[in-house]
């Protein structure tokens, strides 16, 4: 007899980010297979995959280049130790994780992020990149001790360090008490700002662009105050580019991130980007730092890194970090971190296949096609009584669902709008999850036209079908 995998699920997982009194009273959806950018249950219903695997799937599921690179590796090893020994795929790898990151910068100089540390998930990434960072700014003497400076809304991740550079109340306040302490500042997007790009004729540009613009007051504010209090300056600023995610999709302002950057290195901070999300051309270029010319010292990826096949991290890093930890043994300047699949066969094996897919001129071309299509259906659903901001950067979207279009007076949470319009979405067919009142399109780069149609027909039906108006 066949196991009831939802009796047996229910029984014993216990799922992240889950109220799971309701998941016991639910009907969850068991999937068990995929390809492109559709999912199939254990009853044959298909669904479109609308955020990609919660962020991490490129280029669709059962890839038939990245099945063939993850095959061939199985027939050689799955896994080694990157303790003590290296290997083909994670070599290989790095050298193309350099070349992609390398950006040249204005005086025609090569952008020296030449090393790679491998591990597990965002959160590993972003917990590497800050060890390494404080450890650094102490060699270095950038600072004596080293606080970050991190942005209102941000989300890097849920281990503890990551958690602390974190300011999503809902998420990290359970946590406040085992934290250090991080800086915090404004996020460029003020979102009740009474002009946004889908309603134009809503609102004043000046305001709107005057309320983007003062957060930049505020990052130099928080230096010097930094600098006055403490006499040194933060050890990094640390930042998702072009878009916060969890944040609730809020995107940042062309120019924004380059004008920071500069302020916060010529305070001589340095500089972390957490392109989990936005890495590997979700937002435009394949690293969405360079959209704005900017070369950070650290930038942390995972999600996409090995396709969205398995779970895979990686932290790129400067010559200049990574000579801090050199020495004789006997100094015990060792970087003393690492993870059990540290350098995973598999992973760099799919991530390898991955980057030939993406750099392809197919890709590249699907995926302006769709940032196109996005961008018009966002429009037309930005017309709904019940949607208040639209935000999109590349193929990364968040509608934003609110009561009353006028005011944009915003559901309560307790409301769970967000939650019902997805469940809607999935009864229809297409899988998304919400960020609170916001709801994500992120398809994956090989979804078609008419798939990317019906993901916004459906969520235009949802919207309607569950908060009404017109
Ligand atoms: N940073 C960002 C920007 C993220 O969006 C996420 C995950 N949503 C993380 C870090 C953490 O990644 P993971 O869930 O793989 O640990």
């Amino acid at each position: 007899m066949k196991p009831d995998l939802v009796q047996l699920d229910k029984a014993h997982v216990w799922h992240p980010f889950t109220q799971m009194k309701d998941w016991m009273n639910s009907n969850p959806i068991v999937l068990q297979s995929g390809k492109g950018a559709v999912l199939k249950d254990i009853h044959g219903k298909k669904y479109l995959d609308a955020n990609s695997s919660i962020w991490t799937n490129l280029h669709g599921h059962n890839h038939p280049k990245i099945n063939a690179a993850i095959g061939a590796q199985l027939k050689k090893v799955a896994h080694t130790s990157a303790l003590g020994f290296a290997n083909e795929p994670a070599s290989l790898l790095a050298a193309r994780l350099v070349q992609m990151a390398s950006l040249k910068i204005r005086a025609g100089k090569k952008a020296d992020l030449k090393k790679v540390f491998f591990s597990d998930d965002g959160s590993t990434a972003m917990e590497v990149a800050l060890k390494l960072a404080y450890v650094h700014s102490l060699r270095t003497g950038i600072s004596r001790k080293p606080r970050f400076l991190s942005m209102q809304g941000s989300y890097h991740g849920d281990t503890v360090g990551a958690v602390s550079l974190g300011h999503i109340d809902l998420f990290h306040k359970a946590y406040s008490g085992m934290l250090f302490k991080s800086d915090s500042v404004m996020a460029p997007y003020c979102y009740r700002c009474p002009f946004n790009q889908a309603r134009p004729e809503q609102g004043d540009a000046r305001e709107y662009r005057k309320c983007r613009w003062e957060c930049i007051d505020a990052v130099e504010k928080k230096c010097t105050q930094q600098r006055k209090s403490r006499g040194e300056p933060h050890a990094a600023f640390v930042f998702e580019p072009l878009m916060q995610g969890a944040a609730g999709m809020i995107p940042q302002p062309k120019g924004w991130l380059n004008r920071i950057a500069s302020l916060v290195r010529e305070q001589g901070s340095l500089l972390i980007a957490d392109e989990v999300m936005t890495g590997f051309g979700r937002t435009g270029h394949v690293v969405a730092s360079h959209q704005e010319g900017v070369q950070p010292d650290f930038i942390a990826l995972a999600k996409g890194l090995s396709g969205g096949y398995l779970p895979m991290a990686a932290t790129l890093t400067t010559e200049s970090v990574f000579n801090s930890f050199l020495g004789d043994y006997s100094e015990f300047k060792t970087f003393f971190h690492g993870h059990s699949f540290t350098g995973n066969q598999l992973g760099a094996a799919a991530g390898l296949a991955s980057l030939d897919i993406l750099e392809s001129a197919s890709s590249l071309e699907n995926r302006q096609r769709l940032t196109l299509q996005l961008e018009t259906g966002l429009r037309e659903l930005s017309k709904l009584e019940h949607v208040g901001d639209v935000r999109q950067q590349g193929l990364v979207a968040g509608v934003e669902l609110v009561k009353d279009w006028h005011q944009r007076t915003p559901y309560d949470l307790r409301e769970k709008a967000g939650i019902k319009v997805c469940e809607e979405m999935s009864s229809e067919g297409v899988l998304t999850r919400s960020i609170g009142n916001v709801i994500v399109l992120m398809p994956p780069y090989c979804t078609t036209s008419s798939q990317l149609q019906k993901i916004l027909d459906v969520l235009k039906k949802s919207i309607r079908k569950v908060l009404g108006g017109c």
